[in-house]
């Protein structure tokens, strides 16, 4: 889990937040970038707004003078004014109608010397004009002063006569003060310039205007202020007199089309964030939830492949590697030690109480190893039986031996399966790193011979590799070399014959074949020797049935004796072994009843069946089978009653156990009575002196074979030999 978590960490600090944020940073950049672009186009329309704003004031100006010039440049206006009787036309058509149709605030008529003759006001109803000559005096004064010289610079199609205007400040009021002169539009009447009657028009800035102004050009909020408004957004225009003062601002809430946009937008693009976080999140969150699962299954498969399923240990694989790592960090004073270990008696234990009890044994084996080591350690199972030990970081050889002495006294203990009691013991064969080699193959190889020479000094042991081992295996490799020749060959092999007798008469009565090898450079090789290699070796068959044909072959020669042929346990477990047999004694016309196979008891405990079925289907031919050995090994007088067999063969280290304190004579004769009371012969091997052949023969022993009557020898001596009357004759 602690695996998991740490690469949980990670993912979120390698994908998760960096993703997270690349979305939060491209949000944030879409956002300011919006913000920006709202503020950026809120700037340009407040600017043209104050354009516009500027420009309805400048053509205020205008208006109200061209709003005077319809009723100033007028011949009944020029006569009008000159009039004091017509104070009703100029009230109608000066003032109140200004007022009326214009919406001017004020009105006023001035004669040549400026005295007002005519007064109109919205603001005030005594002596109003005082309140506008403040402002209207310069302008009044620039107007004569122009009309005087002649300046006729303004005058246009539109504009018919010369004017002035100004903003200003009446009574207490923004103001826009505008004077025109009132002068004929024909030209009939005569005026000296600089002379004329003056029409002064006021309109203030503050009142009904704003709100029309407000109306037309759509300003919000638009106001009159003497300061200028500094709350947020709002836009000022300044109202400056002809000298540059300012009276005053015009100030409203700008429209702001950039900051419309955003408000618009910004809660779709918030919810378009929001989604896209929880998309990138969900996605974040599925991709690492796979990621995890894929982990987990990787490191299932990984634990999988570099494990062993029964035991959990570490298998082959893991082995190489922790071997191969520990070669690799090894220093120059540490030893790094290699340990093969292999179960003693584990195949009987297998054969006898089942393939669950095996598994229970290695899982016990397993944990009780476990138990021994340091974490540093590997324990690893190759398969089978099969263990292994990797020590690095060794400080001395003898830590070893105290390690493999502790492996096999705890592996004495009795293991308790199922309610039985299993003695298995443990061999352990040692390599050591740099001394027996730097490379994994090469300890392997010499911790395997180490094991193997241990095993075949006797059990329940451990052996360091020695030099004298690799030579041991460099000639087991020879003789499986040569043995391949000698078989291609053929001339090499021979099959020789040992008598047997029956102890009653002490007649001959059968042989038994038994191989023999005579190697080029090496001379006899004992079967003892090269067997057991031809088993592992897989030549085992090719050996057996050379035997099996040699032995057909010369019992035609001896018709009256039965031929014994020694079979492997490895034969005998091919399930096409029987059919072979019965082939070959059809083509060499052979009466099965003539032919007994010896078999060790090992061969007859085939876990598969197979060995059964092949002892059956000969016995039903009428081939006889003998039990080889009996009494070696795993056997018991009790399993001898399930046995398929028609003879037992007691082995010679009973009959060569005969005369001494704990004597084999009580052994043997129990053999002898067992067997007979199940109706099967019985022949006692290795019988060398004469006391051993007469003990044998009083106790009831059917058939006696041993050095005292022959040794096996050729063919053509058996034939001598039943030649001279077939009695029990010394041979040297
Ligand atoms: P085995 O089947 O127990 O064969 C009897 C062995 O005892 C023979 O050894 C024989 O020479 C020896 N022997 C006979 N009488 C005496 C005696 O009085 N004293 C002593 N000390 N030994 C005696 P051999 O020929 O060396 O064969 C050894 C083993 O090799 C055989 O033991 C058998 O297991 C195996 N073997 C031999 N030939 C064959 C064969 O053709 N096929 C198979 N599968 N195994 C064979
Ligand atoms: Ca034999
Ligand atoms: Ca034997």
């Amino acid at each position: 889990m602690a695996a998991f978590s740490i690469r949980t960490g990670r993912f979120a600090r390698l994908i998760a937040v960096p993703a997270m944020l690349g979305v939060c940073a491209l949000a944030a950049l879409v956002g300011g970038l919006l913000v920006w672009a709202g503020q950026e186009a809120d700037e340009v329309a407040v600017d043209r707004q104050v354009a516009l704003a500027t420009l309805v004031v400048s053509n205020l100006r205008e208006t109200i003078a061209h709003n005077q010039e319809s009723v100033t440049v007028w011949d009944d206006a020029v006569t009008a004014v000159g009039e004091p009787s017509s104070a009703e036309w100029i009230d109608y058509n000066l003032g109140s109608w200004m007022h009326t149709y214009f919406g001017h605030d004020g009105a006023y008529v001035l004669d040549p010397a400026n005295t007002p003759i005519y007064q109109f006001s919205t603001h005030s109803d005594d002596r109003p004009y005082r309140d506008v000559e403040e402002v209207a005096k310069p302008l009044v004064d620039a107007l004569r002063q122009r009309s005087a010289s002649g300046d006729e610079s303004g005058i246009s199609d539109r504009i018919l006569s010369l004017g002035e205007a100004d903003i200003g400040i009446v009574a207490g009021r923004p103001t826009l003060v505008s004077v025109k002169p009132v002068v004929s539009d024909t030209g009939d009447i005569e005026q000296t310039p600089g002379t004329e009657y003056l029409h002064v028009a006021v309109r203030f800035l503050d009142s009904d205007f704003v709100a029309a102004l407000s109306r037309d050009y759509q300003f919000d909020d638009l106001r009159f202020s003497w300061t200028p408004a500094l709350e947020s957004g709002q836009a000022n225009l300044p109202l400056t007199t002809a000298s540059g003062a300012t009276v005053g601002y015009f100030a409203w809430q700008p429209y702001r089309p950039g900051a419309a946009v955003v408000s618009r937008i910004a809660p779709v693009a918030a919810a378009a964030l929001a989604m896209m976080l929880g998309l990138v999140g969900g996605l974040l969150f599925l991709l690492d939830r796979r990621s995890h699962r894929l982990a987990e299954r990787d490191a299932k498969m990984k634990h999988l492949a570099l494990h062993d399923p029964l035991t959990e240990l570490p298998n082959r694989a893991l082995f190489h590697d922790r071997l191969d790592a520990a070669l690799r960090g090894q220093s120059d004073s540490e030893l790094v030690a290699v340990l093969y270990l292999d179960l003693d008696h584990f195949k009987q234990v297998n054969d006898t109480l089942g393939h669950p009890a095996g598994d229970a044994v290695i899982i016990e084996f397993g944990k009780r190893l476990s138990g021994l080591i340091r974490s540093t350690d590997t324990l690893s199972r190759l398969g089978g039986d099969e263990f292994t030990v990797v020590i690095p970081a060794l400080r001395s050889v003898e830590d070893v031996e105290l390690l493999s002495d502790r492996i096999i006294d705890t592996i004495r203990q009795p293991f308790d399966i199922d309610g039985h009691q299993v003695f298995i013991g443990v061999t352990i064969g040692i390599a050591i790193a740099p001394r027996d080699g730097d490379t994994r193959t090469e300890l392997c190889r010499k911790a395997d011979i180490a094991l193997y020479h241990a095993k075949s000094s006797g059990r329940s042991r451990y052996a360091m590799f020695g030099a004298e081992m690799g030579a041991i295996l460099q000639a087991r490799r020879d003789i499986e070399r040569d043995l391949r020749a000698a078989l291609a060959g053929k001339d090499q092999l021979e099959v020789h014959y040992q008598p047997l007798f029956n102890a009653a008469t002490q007649k001959i009565i059968g042989v038994e074949a038994l191989l023999r090898w005579r190697h080029p450079y090496d001379g006899w090789i004992s079967p003892d020797v090269f067997i057991p290699i031809a088993e592992e070796t897989g030549q085992i068959e090719a050996v057996g049935d050379f035997v099996l044909r040699e032995a057909c072959n010369a019992a035609k020669l001896w018709p009256s004796l039965a031929i014994a042929v020694n079979v492997s346990a490895i034969e005998l477990r091919n399930p096409a072994f029987a059919t072979k047999v019965a082939a070959l004694l059809l083509e060499t016309e052979i009466d099965p009843r003539r032919i007994e196979l010896e078999l060790t008891e090992s061969a007859l405990t085939d876990p598969n069946g197979v060995g059964d079925q092949n002892v059956k289907a000969l016995r039903a031919l009428g081939v006889r089978i003998a039990l080889d050995d009996f009494g070696t090994g795993f056997s018991s007088l009790g399993r001898l009653q399930q046995l398929e067999v028609d003879r037992i063969k007691i082995d010679r280290s009973f009959v060569s156990g005969f005369g001494r304190l704990n004597g084999d004579e009580a052994i043997v004769q129990a053999i002898v009575e067992l067997a007979k009371a199940r109706g099967l012969k019985t022949t006692a091997e290795g019988v060398e002196t004469v006391e051993q052949g007469t003990h044998l023969q009083s106790i009831g022993c059917d058939d006696l074979q041993g050095f005292l009557y022959s040794r096996p020898v050729p063919p053509i001596e058996v034939t001598a030999l039943l030649a001279r009357g077939s009695f029990i004759a010394k041979q040297a």
